[in-house]
């Protein structure tokens, strides 16, 4: 990997031997630094600011609501630009250790209602009613890491690669860059409690994929923002940049998705196989309504993406098989052979947002919407 990018990442050169001289200090007893992380007004950012408490909080009702300035986050105008953090979710912070934590939020305007990019809550109404059938989720995250000059890591400055073919769960250092990275996201999010399943490079090179799941109900979308923190914030103390752009680079290169795993109680019991067809009958009729909720930009990111090269389907087209990648949805050849399991939707783009993914999904398939 050639070193002369990252020189110029002012997190990169930071002497990280000085720094744990002060993360060392006793600190006095009782205290506790809570970092409320929540979702910005671009629906894809996220931001986080860090507070102290007396107490240790078990419980996401226990935290004290807190406020931001809005107007500085897309999610508000200036004259009145507080924007209030309702906590929902409490994880271990991998950063500070010890009983300090990270505070899962959603946002909500002075006028008590929802922000725009507050897409949990209406999730959690659909999860709540559809509650009896279990619904899991296990997402596949893929992701690119970029130089501080945005060009894809280990890309030479002014040509490219060679063709892909041999990256994908390579190994070795012309093949895969920043395992490291990999490595000490994985850790963190097993550290914080998050239900990570796996983790392989990618396709395109400098670009890689985790797993969260499967996670019933709303957890999914808790834990898969909570999990895209802490990778960007892994990615900082490397002096790397984390890109979830559905198609980082044009040309004959691979883009970058979330594909979504899928099943209910019914699905994974004998013979769920059923119940998963009846499911892709639902989600064929319901395809434009899946594509606008598969992206932040409701279904314009995906345009790029969804080529139907590349290991996609067409945008345009719904379709489904057993084991079939250039499907909008495949049925995994170990489920087609046990007659059960779950399905997976391979359209959700790699920035969507999950709360959004998942509601769309229970709603069409469960709640019959
Ligand atoms: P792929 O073969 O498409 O690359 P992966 O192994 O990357 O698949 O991801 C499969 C995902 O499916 C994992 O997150 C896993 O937790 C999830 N999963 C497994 N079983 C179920 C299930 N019954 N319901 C929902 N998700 C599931
Ligand atoms: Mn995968
Ligand atoms: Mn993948
Ligand atoms: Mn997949």
């Amino acid at each position: 990997m050639p070193n002369h990018t990252l020189e110029h990442s002012p997190n990169a050169v930071l002497n990280k031997a000085v720094l744990h001289n002060y993360m060392t200090l006793p600190i006095p007893d009782g205290k506790v630094q809570a970092t409320y992380i929540w979702i910005d007004g671009s629906g894809e950012g996220i931001r986080g600011k860090t507070r102290t408490l007396d107490f240790v909080p078990n419980k996401p009702e226990e935290l004290p609501i807190w406020n931001f300035d809005g107007s500085s986050t897309g999610q508000a105008e200036g004259h009145n630009s507080d924007v209030y953090l309702y906590p929902v979710a409490i994880f271990k912070d991998p950063f500070l250790r010890g009983n300090n934590k990270l505070v899962l939020c959603e946002t909500y305007k002075y006028n008590k209602k929802p922000t725009d990019t507050n897409k949990r809550n209406t999730c959690v109404q659909a999860m709540e009613l559809a509650k009896d059938h279990k619904p899991w989720f296990g997402i596949e995250q893929e992701y690119t890491l970029l130089d501080m000059d945005k060009r894809p890591l280990g890309w030479p400055k002014n040509g490219f690669p060679g063709p892909q073919g041999p990256y994908y769960c390579g190994v070795g250092a012309d093949k895969v860059y920043a395992r490291d990275i990999v490595e000490a996201h994985y850790r963190a999010c097993l550290y914080a409690g998050i239900n990570v399943s796996g983790t392989n490079a990618e396709v395109m090179p400098a670009q890689w994929e985790y797993q969260v799941g499967p996670c019933e109900g709303i957890s999914i979308g808790d834990q898969l923002w909570v999990s895209r923190y802490i990778l960007h914030r892994v990615a900082e103390d490397f002096g790397v940049v984390v890109t979830f752009d559905p198609k980082p680079m044009e040309g004959d290169w691979n883009g970058a998705g979330a594909h979504t795993n899928y099943s209910t109680k019914a699905m994974r019991e004998e013979g769920g196989i059923i119940e998963i067809e009846k499911a892709i009958d639902k989600l064929s009729r319901n395809h434009l309504r899946h594509i606008q909720a598969y992206d932040p930009k409701g279904g314009k990111d995906n345009e790029r993406r969804l080529t139907g090269k590349h290991e996609t389907s067409s945008i345009h087209d719904f379709s489904a098989g057993v084991a079939n990648r250039g499907a909008s949805i495949r049925i995994p050849r170990g489920c087609a052979e046990d007659k059960k399991g779950y399905l997976e939707d391979r359209r959700p783009s790699s920035n969507c947002d999950p709360y959004s993914v998942a509601e769309a999904i229970v709603r069409t398939t469960i709640l019959n919407e």
